[in-house]
């Protein structure tokens, strides 16, 4: 049955007997009030139409399995069953502002991409995750929430430019005025760099924020690292953020997982720079988390330090990112839908 949760206003009027004005209360019930029945709305629409929706539309949840809280940061882990049983993460970030709140969305049961230094890709891809499951793992985390959730980051299970259109419905749905409703630019996804995805992503315009792991600036090492991204060569990745800067006129995010002894290095720094050519980015550095089967490990303080001065030194901007949930796995690169 089809889920009335990724459904525009004018979808669903087209496919019930509700006028438009009434689609958009429904919709507004469900995804703004989050009211998570149809029984338990206020005169949205009369009975009998409640009832037909119910008949024809799907408008279930994901299970929440358990949640455990981070004891470090309060960072708070959900499991999912989806509706074939398979297992799934979001993760509930703390913002800096108190009482609000992020959530770290899966897009992928699994993933393909197989990042050497990432639990999540040592599982394979299971499957994708449709819409409106990233919805309902959204709509979860806001009703186990004494607070306000106003965000959206798409780095949990999965590379979402490998299930493009249904993240970019997600994330229409989260931000529609008749949705969630939370502010485009409160929305971000995070790839690891799919060139003609980015391009597609560049050319249609979307207003969410974009986020491309690059995590070495040689060739080589980065196809080591980052498997599929290494199908494309540094140049054609940066000719696509260097046309996604002119079009859109903002800063590149990058993002750059820091393994001591691996691309912490210096001269890794003065190559980016090359490369860089004067594109403007700012580069999010974030530590290594668990990887010690496959050898990696954090860098000691006097590397990372050399790191940051030549960055500092050549005037590269960045920002040093933590990542929430190290005690609870739920940190970049833990989620591997283990139970507690
Ligand atoms: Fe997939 Fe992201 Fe893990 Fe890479 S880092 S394997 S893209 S989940």
């Amino acid at each position: 049955m089809r889920s009335i949760l990724t459904m525009t206003p004018d979808e669903l009027t087209q496919a019930s007997d509700c006028t438009l004005a009434e689609s958009r209360r429904v919709l507004a019930c469900l995804l703004s009030d989050g009211k998570r029945d149809l029984d338990a709305m206020k005169r949205p629409v009369s009975k009998v139409k409640r009832a037909q929706l119910r008949q024809d539309f799907e408008c279930s949840l994901p299970q929440v399995v358990e949640t455990i809280e981070d004891p470090q940061d309060q960072s708070l882990r959900f499991l999912f069953r989806l509706y074939d049983g398979k297992l799934v993460e979001a993760v509930r970030i703390p913002l800096h502002k108190p009482g609000r709140f992020s959530v770290c969305l899966s897009s992928q049961v699994g993933c393909a991409m197989g990042c050497d230094f990432c639990a999540t890709g040592r599982l394979g891809l299971s499957r994708n995750l449709q819409a409106w499951e990233m919805v309902g793992c959204w709509l979860q985390v806001r009703t186990h929430t004494q607070g306000v959730v106003t965000g959206a980051v798409f780095m949990g299970q999965g590379e979402p430019f490998h299930n493009y259109e249904q993240v970019i419905r997600a994330c229409q749905v989260l931000s529609r005025p008749s949705g969630c409703r939370i502010p485009a630019d409160g929305i971000t996804i995070s790839t690891v760099g799919l060139v003609p995805q980015i391009r597609r992503y560049t050319a249609e315009q979307h207003p969410y924020r974009l986020i491309v792991s690059l995590s070495s600036s040689q060739q080589a090492q980065r196809a080591e690292l980052l498997p599929i991204a290494g199908k494309w060569q540094l140049e054609e990745l940066f000719d696509a953020l260097r046309e996604r800067h002119t079009l859109s006129g903002e800063r590149v995010t990058l993002a750059w997982v820091l393994m001591g002894g691996v691309n912490d290095n210096p001269a890794q720094v003065s190559a980016l720079k090359q490369q860089l050519d004067g594109l403007p980015i700012t580069l999010n550095i974030i530590d290594v988390n668990e990887a010690r089967e496959k050898g990696y490990r954090r860098s000691t303080p006097p590397e990372r330090a050399r790191f940051i001065d030549q960055l500092a030194a050549l005037g590269v901007p960045f920002v040093r990112r933590y990542s929430v949930g190290l005690e609870s796995n739920s940190a970049c690169g833990m989620l591997a839908s283990k139970r507690s």
